[in-house]
């Protein structure tokens, strides 16, 4: 079913003196769609939070949300919900009364109060935790109240910034199974911004990649995986085989001569490429393929002969790595269906599909 954005950002530039914190960004925000802005350490991503929060103010571009224009609407207006890194729960006050806090004030009957907090508390797995102090709570029980909290009064979106960045690795992945599905639970459109990789896969219906406060790429996880944008893009998404290459023939494929010998892709040549142009070449490590030197592949794609280095097992999946030519190369399979014919030192035949071939202008361009 189509939606039309529920919040609308259009042209939103930003800057403290000389310097640009958000440039000319513009993003759509789907009903009950959740948004991560991910991006390295000062490139904006907070500084958009709290353009659209009302807490900072634009120089140029609007915002809107249900087609209204949020320009001179103060924060509290807006009906916009928040967690933070830094929770700011009210330690005098039980797990009650912190989640309870924002309805009182906006008026709430003590029974209405009840019966909201018990449905939040139940929502985040926390129904027996009612009378509980907030030094009484685990990092991870503490995390929950918080956001019990901002989602109690029903925000019509909600901002989260970094609110898992405090916990150590185990409880921050456990913990990001369970705010996905609370969110996703009660609906929630939310934004949430985060500097890690993995949090905004396991996450976001939508990454919006921000460097230099601009929006560098936005689409959903595996559509940024399979044709990253820019090198930044796939190096921050950890793909590893990137190498160079020069564009020797393009029609219905494009040829491209590599370091790791000649490779061929579907065309269209990407725009703004020409023949003879120096390009990265980007090679989807779950889609190359490695076999004992005289298999015979039953597979379209371009055969090439390398040598492998060593098989590394990663749990449910391993990692295969391989020099091709001039260039170490990696492959991802399951585990289960890892090789256990070759070994290191052993000459290979490595099989690149066409679909496994994505194309950038190399950063010389
Ligand atoms: P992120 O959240 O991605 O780490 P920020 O939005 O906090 O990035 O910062 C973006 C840029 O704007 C940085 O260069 C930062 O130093 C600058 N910046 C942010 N807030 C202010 C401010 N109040 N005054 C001056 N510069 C700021």
């Amino acid at each position: 079913m189509a939606t039309s954005p529920i919040l609308q950002l259009d042209k939103v530039s930003k800057s403290y003196g000389e310097t640009f914190a958000i440039r000319d960004v513009s993003l759509n925000v789907d009903r009950g769609e959740l948004v991560c802005l991910l991006g390295p350490s000062g490139c904006g991503k907070t500084t958009l939070l709290r353009i659209i929060a009302g807490l900072e103010t634009l120089d140029s571009g609007t915002i809107s949300f249900r087609g209204e224009d949020l320009y001179g609407m103060a924060p509290h207006s807006r009906g916009f919900g928040f967690m933070f890194q830094d929770l700011a729960l009210f330690p005098h006050m039980d797990v009650f009364g912190n989640v309870g806090f924002s309805l009182r004030m906006q008026g709430m009957s003590s029974d209405q109060v009840r019966m909201r907090v018990d449905e939040m508390l139940e929502l985040v797995d926390l129904g027996d935790y009612r009378n509980r102090k907030v030094h009484e709570l685990s990092g991870g029980e503490r995390q929950r109240v918080a956001l019990a909290r901002s989602l109690a009064p029903a925000p019509k979106l909600l901002m989260l910034d970094e609110p898992l960045g405090s916990l150590d690795r185990v409880l921050r992945e456990s913990l990001q199974a369970q705010v996905h599905s609370i969110l996703k639970e009660i609906g929630v459109t939310a934004i949430y911004v985060t500097h890690d990789k993995e949090e905004a896969f396991a996450l976001a219906d939508t990454i919006v990649f921000v460097n230099g406060g601009q929006v560098v790429q936005s689409g959903p996880p595996e559509a940024l995986f399979r044709a990253p944008a820019t090198e930044m893009v796939a190096r921050s998404l950890g793909l590893r085989n990137i190498i160079e290459g020069t564009v020797v023939r393009a029609s219905e494929s494009v040829e491209i001569a590599s370091s790791a010998g000649t490779l061929s892709t579907a065309g269209p040549l990407p725009d703004g490429l020409a023949v003879g142009d120096g390009v990265l070449v980007i090679i989807n490590e779950r889609s190359v393929s490695i076999a004992p030197v005289h298999h015979e592949w039953a597979e379209m794609g371009i055969k090439l002969s390398g040598v492998m280095n060593e098989q590394k097992f990663r749990g449910g999946e391993s990692e295969i790595h391989m020099t091709v030519g001039r260039s170490e190369l990696v492959s991802i399979v399951p585990t289960l269906d890892a090789q256990t014919e070759m070994t290191s030192g052993d000459e290979v035949s490595v099989l690149v599909p066409p679909e496994a071939v994505t194309l950038l202008p190399s950063a010389e361009a």
